[in-house]
């Protein structure tokens, strides 16, 4: 693969001091390319383009039609390329080809249901006391900055990008240094499809660096973030000095509730589904199962046996259920938390361990791992992990359960399997949480809001609340009665 580059200003460049980082294949270990190290002034360019190109009218003085159709051509042209941005999903981040063609597939209808949807009515108009027409437009809000994670480097991206171009903004976007290179090949369609100079721009680098600058700059006037919650309490304390609008989707805890009236096999699928898919890199990962007592021991037993028969190798093997983990830094953190757990009294009831064996030596790969014994106050069941670890808890009754779904700091996403409906909708209700399942967990649309209650974060990606997420809202009073108001008396 060839070296990466920024765009800025319709241009592929280098970092201005030349710095590159190795980009490594979770599977292997094996460098697959380098990206630039982005600095602030080559973050500074980016964000004075899209001042530029958001000033000119370029793009917000199109009209919507126009806009959509560009969305149009990207989502098809993501399409094309679908195969492509599949492998270079699998080899930038590690996921198997199943999930990264899921993925890919999601990305286009991103573009599509945001074309689709900034076309239709918008706006309000106000019935007001005085001869006044009053109505409500919504605007685009400027120079946005949006900056993703690597656990799913295009459609973090798609998320943020769609609906932003969509509203007319223009956009700096950073992608995770670690994985950069399905996100250049995004910006490689965008260039394809002719967008306007300075409209989309992407710089790479760390975080601390890029991410830091497009937060404090005074010319970026929004900023949309996804990661974790430590980053993101940083970026908001950043975007204060500048009154930024500030969009967060943080990490999470999410309880996945089993009562014991649930059809069983279906609840032990999907609490494995929940946990393990995305190598439980998955910020609504339902990292906690909470299950009733009647049949915890039952529960725990089956979901072991299975999770035992998960097949983890590289993504590039069709046979590969469970892919690596991103990096070598975010192994060893993994690591250090099962080792946390076991040193908390936890017992340890499947997996537990780096996989070493043959051709996975080299790669970044976890065993499914099971903690049992364990009590609200532990760590491992109060922090996230981002990793094939789960603990399983168990409950007396709906209350219990409530309460302890509840009892973290986060509030992403969360689950309950009962057959029972009355029960199943009562707790949902009750869960403070902004994305839940009854009887399924993790299914997402691109119609639905996606975000979190409590420190998994402020506002909404995808459907109508994350096309607002981008927008201004501005109030017109027209007066139909044109003369003096006669408020003073000379
Ligand atoms: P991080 O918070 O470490 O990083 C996310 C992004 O922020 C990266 O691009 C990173 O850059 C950048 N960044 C890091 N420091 C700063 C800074 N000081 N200023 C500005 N930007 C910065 O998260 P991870 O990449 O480790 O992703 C995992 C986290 O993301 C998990 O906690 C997960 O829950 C959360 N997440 C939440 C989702 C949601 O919808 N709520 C969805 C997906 C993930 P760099 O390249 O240097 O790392």
């Amino acid at each position: 693969m060839v070296n990466l580059k920024m765009f800025i200003d319709g241009e592929w460049k280098d970092a201005e001091n030349q710095e590159t980082r190795p980009v490594i294949n979770p599977a292997n270990g094996e460098v697959i390319s380098y990206a630039p190290e982005g600095t602030t002034a080559d973050t500074r360019k980016a964000i004075y383009a899209a001042r530029r190109a958001f000033e000119e009218g370029v793009w917000s003085g199109i009209s919507a039609q126009e806009r959509a159709s560009y969305l149009l051509k990207i989502a098809d042209k993501i399409d094309e390329y679908a195969d492509e941005l599949t492998e270079l999903e699998t080899m930038d981040n590690g996921k198997p080809l199943r999930e990264a063609g899921f993925d890919v597939g999601d990305a286009a209808a991103c573009f599509r249901y945001y074309a689709g949807l900034i076309t239709k009515p918008d706006g309000q108009t106000y019935h007001v006391a005085d001869p006044m027409q009053a109505m409500v437009v919504r605007e685009p809000i400027g120079v946005c900055g949006l900056i993703v994670p690597w656990n799913y480097p295009l459609l973090m991206s798609v998320w943020k990008i769609a609906p932003a171009l969509a509203a007319g903004n223009t956009i700096v976007f950073k992608p995770s240094e670690v994985t950069p290179v399905t996100p250049k090949k995004l910006f490689e369609i965008f260039e394809e499809v002719g967008l306007p100079k300075g409209v989309a721009n992407m710089v790479m680098g760390a975080g601390a660096i890029v991410g830091n600058e497009i937060a404090s700059h005074p010319e970026v006037d929004m900023i949309s973030f996804t990661g974790g919650t430590k980053t993101g309490k940083h970026i908001m304390k950043t975007a204060a000095d500048t009154m930024k609008k500030v969009s967060l989707e943080l990490g999470g805890k999410s309880p996945n509730i089993i009562f014991a009236d649930a059809d069983f096999e279906t609840a032990v699928d999907y609490a494995l589904f929940g946990i393990f898919a995305g190598s439980g890199q998955v910020c609504s990962a339902g990292s906690r199962i909470l299950v009733e007592e009647s049949i915890y021991e039952k529960f725990v037993d089956r979901f072991v046996e299975r999770a035992n028969q998960i097949k983890v190798g590289p993504g590039d093997d069709p046979a590969t259920e469970m892919g690596p983990l991103v990096s070598k830094e975010h192994l060893e953190k993994v690591l250090s938390y099962i080792e946390l757990g076991r040193q908390e009294g936890a017992t340890v009831a499947c997996g537990g361990n780096r996989i070493v064996k043959n051709n996975l030596k080299n790669g970044y790969f976890v065993e499914p791992t099971v903690f049992v014994d364990v009590n609200q106050e532990m760590k491992i069941v109060q922090e996230e992990i981002f990793g094939p670890v789960v603990v399983i808890q168990k409950f007396k009754d709906e209350a219990e359960a409530i309460k302890l779904a509840n009892g973290t700091v986060y509030g992403l996403a969360g689950g309950v399997f009962t057959n029972n409906g009355a029960k199943g909708l009562r707790v949902i209700k009750k869960l403070r949480a902004g994305i839940t399942w009854v009887n399924s967990y993790h299914p997402t649309y691109n119609e639905a809001p996606w975000g979190g209650y409590k420190q998994s974060g402020i506002g909404r990606s995808l459907g109508t609340f994350g096309l607002e997420e981008f927008q201004e809202i501005k109030q017109i009073n027209i007066n139909l009665q044109v003369e003096p108001i006669g408020w003073f008396s000379n």
